[in-house]
């Protein structure tokens, strides 16, 4: 049976095919595209012990991309999961003083959106194939930081794509404007526009909405697609490193096929703890799914009081990823707790909007605090807990994985506990340094130092800052990006 997807907020949904789905990134009405009906996996929980990562992703995620052939989608997998991971096991799972980290940062950008972003090109090119398409893709994406470098990195020489990244000139850290500048790829493009990133975000909003610029780009021999985390293309598939840390855990003898395990996820857009809930009702042994907020902690008093409230003083934190104050993906286990009634998420999600908060139903409440347990960590709770894991182990965890340790911490466990480690702490050198009570420069220098503390190796993307030609950034103001494409494009064509 083939998996159809539908809007989270249609009353009578119509329904999509798995690459339309992807191709579209955002159903027509504003919802979310989830599965009509979740398909059923018959996975031997032994046998996880012992299947590849890329073995496992390609039967977890067959039967959601239901319309690609088993080759494309094998292609597609040993493309995303191979020698751009330093570690042959992609996603590796190491105890430090009693609990343990899955380490999602070996990827090319040392950060978890790798593990989406790595697979999402190939994906969309396939799909894009499969829809009888003849036009190049092109991803506009308008970035704080992390999210641009990433995608670059996922999109760089996939052929019939281009990819332009917009980031704010003075919002994104040094590092992470040198990340960017030093990304190979003839079809990568990053531009530094005046502005904020609201700015930025809300021009590339304008520019999927306007049917003329559409038209143009199409004449051009282009379409526009989204990179979000919004996208089926990058939900799903991080559903395949919570399997495969439970057969990490069966085959270090740390666990018995059918023990429950619970997870400590650092959250900000909501889209990787989800993958981890979805994998709970594929049947994975998992018991609490821990949603760690920072201060910006609007996820966990809505688990705790069931009203989501966005109208709160806005932190900037040492943990940027999570600096989020509407998780988007949250809407789609809205759709569960409500019994898929799309009308009322509709209904949520337009209060939200216009009110800047919405309460859900007792009841549906109450089904979710069965299955989520929201804490967060403040800043000093995050760099103490930096140091008491380095203290105590030599480990050294990044300000994002802190947080999710800080948190699980705190909570008493009798089953293993994982805890989510989502960025190398070489991607915030400023911060651990911090928290470890070094005196420390910023940038570059940051990062040498760091390396005198904790002796890791440098990965592959630190060395490549330090020596890679730096491209000149473009720039331009905001109301200047849909010429600056066209621009770009008239040179590659
Ligand atoms: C994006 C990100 C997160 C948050 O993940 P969500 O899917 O948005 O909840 C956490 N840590 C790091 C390092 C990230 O880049």
């Amino acid at each position: 049976m083939p998996v159809l997807y539908r809007s989270t907020r249609a009353q009578t949904p119509q329904t999509f095919t798995a690459s339309q789905a992807i191709l579209q990134g955002l159903s027509p009405d504003g919802g979310l595209f989830v599965p009509e009906k979740l398909p059923q996996i018959t996975l031997d929980l032994k046998e996880l012990a012992s299947l590849s990562y890329q073995e496992l992703a390609f039967r977890l995620l067959q039967p959601f991309f239901s319309d690609f052939s088993e080759s494309e989608l094998r292609e597609c997998l040993n493309k995303a999961y191979g020698k751009n991971f330093t570690s042959p096991e992609i996603t590796p799972v190491v105890l430090k003083d009693g609990l343990f980290y899955l380490e999602l940062f070996h990827g090319p950008t040392i950060a978890f959106k790798d593990l989406a972003l790595q697979l999402l090109p190939h994906l969309l090119t396939t799909a894009a194939k499969k829809n009888g398409s003849s036009l190049q893709t092109l991803i506009l994406t308008a970035t704080s930081g992390d999210t641009g470098k990433a995608a670059m990195a996922g999109f760089a020489d996939v052929p019939e794509t281009q990819i332009i990244v917009f980031y704010p000139q003075d919002g994104v850290s040094a590092i992470q404007a040198r990340q960017m500048q030093t990304q190979t790829g003839a079809n990568t493009h990053v531009v530094a526009i005046t502005g904020n990133f609201d700015d930025a975000q809300t021009k590339v909003k304008e520019i999927f909405d306007d049917q003329s610029f559409a038209t143009k780009l199409h004449t051009a021999g282009f379409q526009t697609s989204s990179a979000n985390s919004i996208n089926i293309g990058r939900l799903f598939p991080q559903m395949v490193y919570y399997f495969y840390a439970y057969g990490q855990l069966l085959k270090q003898g740390q666990l018995k096929a059918g023990q429950k395990i619970d997870f400590s996820v650092p959250t900000g857009n909501f889209g990787d703890i989800l993958a981890g809930w979805y994998a709970k009702k594929l049947g994975l042994p998992l018991g609490r799914l821990i949603c760690a907020s920072n201060e910006n902690n609007v996820l966990t008093d809505f688990f705790q009081t069931g009203i989501y409230d966005r109208r709160r003083e806005f932190h900037v934190t040492t943990s940027p990823s999570m600096d989020i104050l509407v998780s988007s993906n949250l809407e789609r286990l809205l759709f569960y707790a409500l019994d898929k009634d799309g009308a009322k998420v509709a209904q949520l999600m337009h209060e939200l909007k216009q009110n800047g908060y919405y309460t859900l139903p007792k009841e549906a409440l109450a089904k979710l605090q069965t299955e989520f347990l929201a804490d967060f960590a403040t800043e000093d709770q995050t760099a103490a807990e930096i140091k008491r894991v380095f203290t105590k182990t030599g480990y050294p965890l990044d300000p994002h994985t802190a947080v999710a340790s800080a948190v699980a911490f705190r909570h008493t466990h009798t089953t293993p506990l994982v805890v989510v480690a989502t960025a190398s702490p070489y991607k915030f050198p400023e911060a651990v340094l911090e928290a470890l009570g070094h005196e420390h420069a910023s940038g570059l220098k940051a990062v040498k130092q760091l390396h005198e503390v904790i002796k890791w190796p440098y990965p592959q993307t630190i060395q490549t800052l330090f020596e890679a030609p730096v491209k000149e950034a473009l720039n331009c103001a905001p109301e200047e990006m849909p010429q600056m494409i066209f621009e770009i494009l008239a040179q590659v064509k």
